[in-house]
């Protein structure tokens, strides 16, 4: 039996938002009827390694989804607590998500309370049908709900024409939590505090400290080996980057595309480098009266060695950068 979303209760700070709620009782009655329960019960469990102890990750293939991965793109996972679990991300197909869910089973039979959504993007989100069941709140950023409500439609579709019936039953699940600043969630002897940041990946980035291992969860505010992709703002997620390498405690940080284990913090210096050159090379073209397409066809080609994914995301970037750079005073 399907369960419709509730409908957004807004727990941030110190502020009362009423977003989500025509697009919540929409998305109910598009809802087919499904069978996602029993069908959990059959999925094959996702591979996870416990990185930090009681939180689970599952490394995502460097790619764009396909059939052949089915969609299983990014980094997601779980933290467990005295008293129920917390899931961040979900995965890019409810298939996906159904495994994950299934990896949590094979480890613990406490309640999932919390799913977590870091922002908006399919291989993060399409997996949330899998946890209607266990009636959880989803947790998102307080801009979630909008941006999932205006590229749901395109996603869908990308994903359905991608991936074929691989992608069967995927849909978005709005967040009935909002976050706006920052969040503590109590798992049982076990907090997490999410945090939303200043426009960057996207316009609704949102990490996952857990405060007992030190772990800070970046998702896609951290990229590993793959080409960080510009879908926000770069000069936003530069800002952002001082301010999370400033962060005191942080022992680990799980990026959401690449290995789980990384060094810390040299792996966001890096990005962060490639960041920084990419706005300075762009600025300098847009100075010299490059075009767009010129500045495309010619920056920053001599990283192509240094990161997976060059090809498909560095012109995209090239021409986010410049039309976030060109009106520039
Ligand atoms: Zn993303």
């Amino acid at each position: 039996m399907s369960i419709p979303p509730r409908c957004v209760t807004v727990l941030s700070s110190k502020r009362l938002l009423a977003v989500g709620l025509l697009w919540c009782a929409a998305l109910s009655a598009a809802q087919p009827a499904s069978s996602i329960g029993s069908s959990a019960a059959r999925a094959q469990p996702l591979s996870v390694t416990e990185i930090a102890p009681g939180l689970f990750a599952h490394r995502g293939h460097d790619d764009v989804a396909t059939r052949q991965n089915g969609g299983d793109i990014a980094n997601i996972g779980f933290v467990i607590g005295a008293r129920c679990v917390a899931v961040i991300d979900t995965g890019g197909t409810l298939a996906e998500g159904r495994a994950l869910r299934a990896a949590i089973r094979a480890v613990t039979p406490l309640p999932i309370c919390y799913v977590i959504n870091t922002h908006m993007h399919p291989d993060h989100i399409f997996g949330n049908a899998a946890f209607v069941d266990d009636h959880p709140q989803f947790v998102g950023s307080a801009k979630l709900p909008e941006a999932e409500l205006s590229h749901s439609e395109s996603y869908l579709r990308v994903l359905t024409r991608e991936l074929g019936d691989v992608a069967a039953g995927s849909r978005v699940i709005p967040p009935t939590l909002l976050v706006h600043g920052t969040l503590d969630l109590d798992l049982g002897s076990r907090v997490l505090t999410l945090r939303t940041w200043k426009t960057a990946h996207t316009n609704n980035d949102l990490t996952v400290y857990d405060v007992n291992t030190g772990t800070l969860w970046l998702a896609d505010l951290l990229f590993a080996g793959c080409l960080p992709v510009i879908d926000g703002s770069v000069l936003g997620w530069i800002d952002d980057l001082a301010t999370i390498r400033a962060l005191p405690g942080v022992r680990r940080a799980v990026p959401g595309h690449g290995p789980l284990r990384v060094p810390w913090p040299r792996t966001l210096d890096k990005e962060n480098a490639y960041l920084t050159r990419l706005a300075h090379d762009v600025r300098a073209a847009i100075r010299a009266g490059k075009t767009m397409q010129q500045a495309v066809d010619t920056i920053g080609l001599d990283e192509r060695s240094r990161w997976r994914l060059f090809d498909v995301y560095q012109r995209r970037n090239v021409t986010a950068a410049y039309a976030e750079l060109e009106w520039e005073p």
